[in-house]
This record gives structure tokens, sequence and C-alpha cells, in this order.
């Protein structure tokens, strides 16, 4: 197909047009997409975020019932202690200083529970500030795709009317030139295509050495095609 090389960029503009709106109808911006899915990773941050803080209270709570527990044990041992001081009946000291040792060895039962309750909650504080610089990291990122969404948003919805350009366009070009490219668009959906870098902007493949050299030796005024979908390249 021939086309005057000056109004090659009047048929990618066209192509390019007509291919987005197109895809307005099907899907959303990719802004909107992206901001979506920043927000969706605050969620899934925050919620891991409260996990650590209850595993921290978790542990808090434990150190507190660890040490009420040494508390009435260090009391008993002292009350052993006074009442053995006075107390002389030998079945009945027996029955105190058993209860002392018992008391005794309780506490140091204690005393390692809440050295490794210490050394667990160490570990779990620092988890918990790890998630929150995660989360405050996964916030202001949401914010940023929030603000790029809402203009991207703003600028889709404030284009002008598409339509009118489309005509314009289309007034420009030759009608055997608009027939390819119709008969094109119905079957691939996208008619013509930039070609940069061996790719064609169309199916984005990257097309063989041979149809790469084909394409880059063709007259300024031919819109070579590709060869796997069929797009008019403009080059
Ligand atoms: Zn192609």
């Amino acid at each position: 197909m021939k086309l005057d090389p000056h109004l090659h960029p009047v048929l990618l503009e066209l192509a390019t047009l007509e291919r987005s709106q197109g895809v307005e109808v099907a899907a959303e911006l990719p802004e909107t997409i992206a901001a979506r899915e920043a927000e969706a990773k605050v969620l899934r941050l925050r919620n891991a975020a409260g996990s650590a803080q209850m595993a921290v209270d978790d542990m808090e709570n434990e150190i507190l019932r660890i040490q009420a527990d040494e508390r009435k044990l260090r009391q008993r041992e002292r009350d052993d202690k006074a009442q053995l001081g006075a107390e002389v009946d030998p079945e009945r000291r027996k029955d105190l200083e058993h209860d002392l040792y018992a008391a005794k060895s309780r506490i140091a039962d204690l005393m390692s529970e809440l050295q490794e309750a210490h050394n667990e909650i160490h570990a779990l504080r620092n988890n918990v500030e790890v998630h929150g610089a995660q989360l405050s990291e996964a916030q202001r990122q949401a914010e940023v795709a929030r603000r790029a969404a809402d203009a991207a948003e703003e600028a889709h919805a404030n284009r002008p009317e598409t339509t009118v350009r489309v005509a314009q366009l289309r007034e420009l070009l030759p009608t055997d030139v608009l027939e390819e490219y119709d008969r094109i668009r119905l079957e691939n959906g996208v008619g013509a295509a930039s070609f940069n870098n061996r790719v064609c902007g169309s199916c984005h493949i990257q097309l063989p050495p041979a149809a790469v050299n084909a394409i880059r030796g063709a007259a300024p005024a031919q819109l070579p095609e590709c060869t796997d979908c069929g797009a008019l390249l403009v080059r």
C-alpha cells in the first residue's frame, strides 16, 4: 500500500485514536489499576502490622502475668521464712520447709520464663518496626498512585472529542488507504501501527530479521504490512 510519506503520521494518529476509543469501553486506565493495586497493598500491610502489634501485646500481657506470679511467690517465700522463725513443731516445720522449697523452685522457673519472654518481645518489637516502615512506604506510594490516577482520569474525561478529530484525519487520507486500513482494522482491531526497534506496534511482536530488512528497505511512500498481524506499518 502506498501513501504520501507526509500523511504517514496522519494515518498513525488515526489508528492510535481509534484504537484508544476501542480500549476505553473495555478497560480501565492503567493509572487507575495501579492506584487500586497500591491501595490493596496498603490494606495487606496494615493487617500484617496489626498482627505484629497484637503479638507484642500478647507477650506484654504474658510478662505482666509472670511478674504478678513472681510477686505472689516472693510473698509466700517471706511468709514461710517468718513462720519458720517461730515454729517449733517438727511436723509443721517440715511442711513449711517443703513449701519454701517449692516456692523458690517455682520462682527460678518463672525467672527463666521471664528472660525468654524479654528476648521474644525484643524480636517482636523489631518486627512491628519493620512492618510499620513497610506500611508507611506503601501508604506514600499509594498516595502518589492515587494522585496520578486522579490526574489521568481527569485528563481522560476532559479529552477533546475524539470523533471530531477522527473525521478530520479521515478527510486527509486517500480512499484506497482508508479502505485498506479499515479492512485490516476489522481483522485485527488496529489497522495501522508504528514500527520501532523491529517491533510491530499492533501485535507487539519482534519480527524476524528478513521481515525487518524488507520493512526497512521499502520505499518511503510504501506502507509495509506486519508479517504477523497484517497491520500497515508506519516507520
Ligand atoms: Zn503485527
